[in-house]
């Protein structure tokens, strides 16, 4: 069945035609917000707290915000006792994932008692939302997140976390390493 399309068209009035009222306007608030957050904290200065606070602007990156206690930021694979991997490799993660960014290979575990351990584990953390399904789905607590910002806004855009990121074995980020081999080949081929 065809389905019924509505056009809706704009017809700009007198108080669209004279944007210039709207500018003003937004100029007047903007301002009025400078000079009543600048006159609290000049209060503030002088020892008289208002009731409101006055707003507080962060220098980031040199500033960071303090981290809410329930932040769910960096993601890390946990050990166990004996330094073994928790991560049996179940595939829930992956399979929760709404970004489809975790990648597990499972492999056969050396132990006999341990049916499977993930050869890699990966995650794409560009596509990931942060949502924390990951960590709720996994029945044997082997992913979580922590108190880490992700720096995924840095220069270097940092594209995998490996599982021996995940794991803390290595500080070492193999992008790097694929971004400058890439870098050479482009070199390479404009010296041709
Ligand atoms: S936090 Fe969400 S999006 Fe990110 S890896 Fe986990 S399940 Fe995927
Ligand atoms: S991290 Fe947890 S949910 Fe993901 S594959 Fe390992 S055991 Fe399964």
């Amino acid at each position: 069945m065809q389905k019924k399309v509505t056009n809706i068209t704009f017809d700009p009035g007198l108080k669209e035609d004279i944007y210039w009222a709207e500018v003003l306007r937004g100029l007047w608030i903007t301002n009025r917000h400078f000079v009543v957050n600048m006159w609290r904290h000049t209060l503030r200065m002088f020892g008289v707290k208002t009731k409101i606070r006055p707003a507080v602007t962060y220098q980031y990156p040199e500033e960071k915000r303090p981290i809410h206690h329930r932040w769910r930021g960096r993601h890390r694979l946990t050990v166990k006792q004996n330094g073994a991997m928790r991560c049996t490799a179940c595939m829930l993660c992956e399979t929760i994932c709404p970004c489809d960014c975790i990648h597990i290979v499972p492999g056969e575990s050396p132990d006999p008692s341990i049916e499977k351990f993930p050869e890699q584990f990966t995650i794409d953390v560009l596509r990931c939302c942060f949502c924390g399904y990951c960590v709720e789905a996994c029945p044997v607590d082997a992913i979580r997140m922590d108190l880490i910002e992700p720096e995924i806004t840095g220069y270097t855009r940092d594209i995998l976390f490996t599982k021996e990121f995940l794991l803390g074995q290595t500080k070492d980020r193999p992008w790097e390493k694929w971004i400058a081999e890439e870098e050479d080949k482009v070199e390479a081929v404009e010296e041709s």
